[in-house]
């Protein structure tokens, strides 16, 4: 494998950082703070990409896609992540608009790929239920045809940012004597300002509000919002899921985590000099910089091979590594900030970024949950690569 970039690469990083660097406002990096984010920032920054037609370089040609290759890609995502720019929102970019592309009518495509690329419509995921998160076929929200529409009626949970959100994909169930429960399933587009539609905000620990429950209570959707064919929702679902999780290995914000984390360790005073010239701290931050190259090479590897809507299980890999070493670095500020990170606002003598600390690790527990559990990826990977029954 090639370890260096060849000059034309190169190029690109440095159009790629110029762009990153001075194109997006910089009251977009702020975006997630105190673990709420800022939907005007993400707005802000997917338009920048948007005008610069640097929003959805994964989507085909015709709709706005880029014919990079997948080293351009990550060196796109990178470079990106490592100025602290808001990524494209997912829901549009990695999820609905590559479904819609896939499995959508052209009317569908035509009416809505244009402004999930440009985040004039604002998508959330609706998934998982209070009885169906891991075991997502257990599902029960139900649609029941009645003329040109579905009338939908049951409940959705864990809807990240369906406060900001225009529109929702929704899983449903439209045939519930199918003889298998994945085999039942369709996937609907749904208006959030549809009547019978509400939401409910859930608390989190981290003091933030980012993630609702939803409810439908006969609400009436036109059967033109019918992602693909009725029943075949599961489907359009496994190839939604595998693309989630190849976006789950944040590789550029860990790199710039890491070296936020150095920066306070070298600020941060000891009897002998500073936190960073401790030989454990700095074996602690050679190991987790070493996983991240492991890492970062990994995801190089896997982009590529999501073939004919069949993702690689091995995207199951970056989901889990992705999701442990952001929680590492993270830890590793927490410590680094020692009693300082007790304290969860800012006062004199304590910086900002160690009041943020605990609020900021608490918050990305949450990556072990979402995108397909981490034990549920653990199984993925000893059954679909190892070959291991279970
Ligand atoms: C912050 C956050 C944001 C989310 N955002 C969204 C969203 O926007 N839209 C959406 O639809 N969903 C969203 N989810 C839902 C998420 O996908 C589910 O929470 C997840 O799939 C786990 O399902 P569950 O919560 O029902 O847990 P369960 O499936 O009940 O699992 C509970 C525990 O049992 C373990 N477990 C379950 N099955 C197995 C198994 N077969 N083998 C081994 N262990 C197992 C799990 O790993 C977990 O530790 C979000 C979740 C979180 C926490």
């Amino acid at each position: 494998m090639q370890h260096r970039l060849s000059a034309e690469d190169r190029a690109f990083q440095q159009e790629m950082r110029d762009f990153f660097t001075n194109r997006i406002p910089d009251e977009a990096r702020t975006w997630h703070k105190d673990g709420e984010v800022d939907p005007e920032a993400l707005r802000i920054a997917q338009r920048a990409m948007h005008d610069a037609g640097l929003a959805v370089p994964h989507w085909p040609v015709e709709w706005g896609g880029k014919d990079w290759t997948e080293l351009q890609r990550h060196i796109w995502r990178t470079e990106m992540q490592a100025t602290g720019t808001p990524p494209p929102l997912a829901f549009n970019t990695n999820m609905i608009g590559p479904v819609i592309a896939t499995f959508g009518s052209q009317e569908q495509k035509e009416r809505f790929l244009p402004p999930t690329a440009s985040l004039d419509i604002w998508w959330c995921q609706g998934f998982s239920e209070p009885d169906a998160g891991s075991d997502l076929a257990s599902l029960r929200t139900t649609a029941v045809r009645d003329g040109d529409e579905y009338v939908v009626n049951g409940q959705k949970t864990w809807t990240t940012l369906g406060q900001f959100a225009d529109w929702i994909f929704a899983l449903v169930r439209t045939d519930p004597n199918a003889p298998k429960k994945q085999m039942g399933i369709s996937m609907l587009l749904i208006k959030m300002d549809s009547p019978g539609v509400t939401l409910r905000p859930i608390k989190l620990i981290d003091g933030g509000h980012e993630v609702n429950e939803v409810f439908f209570d006969n609400v009436r959707v036109p059967a033109d919002q019918l992602v693909g064919e009725e029943n075949k929702g599961w489907d359009y679902a496994k190839f939604l899921l595998g693309n989630e999780r190849v976006g789950v290995a944040p590789v550029g914000s860990i790199k710039r985590k890491l070296a936020d984390a150095k920066a306070f360790a070298a600020q941060t005073k000891t009897a002998a000099g500073t936190l960073l010239d401790d030989p454990l701290l700095a074996a602690r931050i050679a190991e987790l910089e070493t996983e991240l190259m492991a890492l970062e090479v990994t995801v190089m590897r896997v982009a590529g091979s999501s073939h004919d809507g069949k993702p690689d299980p091995a995207s199951s890999i970056l989901k889990l590594r992705g999701s442990q070493l952001q929680q590492d670095v993270l830890e590793l500020i927490t410590d680094i900030a020692g009693p300082a990170s007790l304290q969860w606002q800012p006062i004199d003598g304590v910086g900002e970024w160690a009041a943020e600390s605990v609020p900021t690790y608490l918050n990305f527990r949450k990556a072990s949950i979402y995108g397909g559990s981490n034990e549920v990826q653990r199984s993925v990977i000893s059954g679909g690569i190892l070959g291991l029954k279970g």
